[in-house]
């Protein structure tokens, strides 16, 4: 029998929000909040320390523990204040991987059984990136929620070489306009190498993302500067897009690339040829800004970063920062997923399915929409000029979680995870469709989210299952269906009424006679 409320349950109600939120925070049993509880709540929530939004609360954590102390309501509430919503939100499990630390673990076995595979040429048409060790395997992974995690040589720097030409291709379309970028350069696949000397019908470079069409770009953005501001600018993007985290520039490289440029000088000139270019560009001026675009070196967490900024619509999820306008992202996006990954662009659209742009220096920058950014980075190439280990990860990682473009076509049928889905949330949606088409009748439906994985004898929160509710509403049809299919009629809700109870009550003779005659 339902009485009122117990004494406990009243204090709840008249409880603070705030108090709510800290008992949030204590594990069972817990009465007193220790300050390391929180610290790892954010860490196991993929908030780490040097997060912009966390980086005071974190301090303040810091300074308790080394105090010893637990932290009183009051202390909890001051630090709760310094960012409400992040700490709403990790208290909550609501960011947009619920369960962060699962994601990490999983992450973690795929990153450690990539590095088993040691196929692979480093890159060495532009010296200096010969040098770079062969070993090198970094991985970073930033969620659109800013949750990050890092694997291997995350922290070392990379040249980032043609994954620059995301940005020249989005600096350009947000100086002039998209339409105004593309009578330059075309939205096609090449089907040639990256470095061919080819145009389209129209004289242009088939897309942005080979060097060609990457060289306009550079020739577009902020044509009347001087050299230094242009480079300044191209910079100073990168560093927005990474909330100011580790971008640098490699003069090594850079002096080594132009050295060694025959066949970009070549294009170049092949351009100019063809009046590709924006009238009055200097192809020297050009090509050393291109070089210098390329490089740029960053860190794979760096680049996670930026890759989780195009995956969140072109706003820093660490700084909150609009760094590009939606359309040039999206524009951005879709150049990465058909014409990203050199010869392999198909392949990569086909297997993978999501945007990626890779580099010689052997980095990929990957982009799930809406999800995460990811980068990863191990120098040994395929004989297209992508990362072996870089592919491997993003094939294993793809048969995984269903973050495939098209993965949405299978449905509750598909095998794969989606890491944004609450545990709970996805079983629960499916018994309440469930038990809607049995109070409407509708056998059809029922039958379609049976087919497509729903519990035909999931049971809602009090203990109803879609059986009692067809019952309940003297749904025959649906009644019949569901004994057929493996419906329980014995199951008992919170109150401990059966199917059969419920179709009494709402006399509906009908219906009980169908169920007497099906148990008879
Ligand atoms: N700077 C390189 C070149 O133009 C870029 C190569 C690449 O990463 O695709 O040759």
């Amino acid at each position: 029998m339902l009485s009122g409320p117990s004494p406990n349950v009243t204090r709840e109600l008249t409880e603070s929000p705030d108090e709510a939120l800290y008992k949030l925070f204590l594990e069972p049993g817990q009465t007193e909040l220790p300050a390391k509880r929180v610290t790892e709540r954010f860490r196991a929530a993929g908030i780490l320390s040097d997060d912009p939004r966390a980086k005071e609360i974190f301090e303040r954590l810091e300074a308790e523990k080394h105090a010893g102390s637990s932290l009183s309501l009051g202390g909890f509430i001051e630090l709760f204040a310094l960012n409400p919503s992040l700490f709403r939100r990790v208290a909550e499990d609501s960011l947009a991987i619920p369960d962060w630390d699962e994601l990490c673990r999983s992450i973690g076995k795929i990153f450690h059984e990539t590095a088993k595979v040691t196929e692979g040429k480093v890159a060495a048409y532009i010296p200096e990136l010969a040098r770079v060790p062969a070993s090198k395997f970094g991985l970073s992974v930033c969620s659109v929620d800013g949750q990050r995690m890092r694997f291997g040589d995350a922290k070392d720097l990379f040249s980032i070489q043609s994954i620059s030409k995301t940005v020249s291709y989005c600096l350009a379309s947000e100086e002039l306009g998209a339409e105004s970028v593309h009578t330059h350069i075309g939205r096609e696949p090449s089907g040639d190498s990256f470095n061919a000397i080819t145009l389209d019908s129209r004289q242009r470079p088939h897309n942005p993302m080979i060097n060609a069409g990457a060289i306009v770009s550079c020739s577009l953005i902020k044509s009347g500067q001087s050299a230094s501001e242009r480079f300044a600018h191209v910079f100073d993007t990168w560093r927005r897009l990474t909330a100011g985290g580790d971008v640098s520039f490699n003069n090594t490289v850079f002096l080594s690339e132009r050295d060694s440029a025959d066949r970009n000088f070549a294009l170049a000139y092949f351009l100019r040829e063809n009046a590709a270019f924006p009238k009055n560009t200097g192809i020297s001026a050009t090509l050393d800004f291109y070089f210098q675009c390329c490089s740029v070196e960053m860190t794979c967490d760096s680049m996670a970063i930026a890759a989780a900024t195009l995956a969140n619509g072109g706003v820093n999820p660490l700084t909150n920062e609009r760094v590009f306008s939606i359309d040039t992202v999206k524009n951005c996006l879709s150049l990465m997923h058909s014409c990203g990954m050199y010869d392999f662009s198909g392949e990569f659209a086909f297997l993978i399915g999501v945007p990626a742009k890779s580099g010689v220096g052997g980095g990929i920058m990957v982009v799930v929409p809406e999800v995460l950014g990811c980068c990863v980075w191990s120098p040994p190439l395929d004989e297209h000029g992508n990362s072996v280990r870089g592919i491997e990860f993003c094939k294993s990682l793809m048969s995984k979680y269903s973050f495939h473009n098209f993965d949405i076509v299978s449905g509750a049928e598909g095998e794969k995870t989606d890491p944004t889905r609450r545990k709970v949330s996805v079983g629960n949606a499916r018994i309440v469709d469930l038990c809607w088409a049995a109070a409407k009748g509708d056998t059809k439906e029922i039958q379609r989210l049976v087919a497509s994985g729903a519990k035909i004898n999931g049971a809602d929160y009090d203990g109803r299952t879609a059986l009692h509710i067809a019952a309940s509403e003297g749904q025959a049809a649906s009644v019949q269906y569901i004994l057929q299919n493996g419906g329980n009629r014995d199951a008992k809700d919170r109150w401990g009424n059966t199917p059969l109870d419920d179709a009494k009550r709402s006399g509906n003779r009908g219906v009980v006679e169908f169920f007497e005659n099906i148990q008879g």
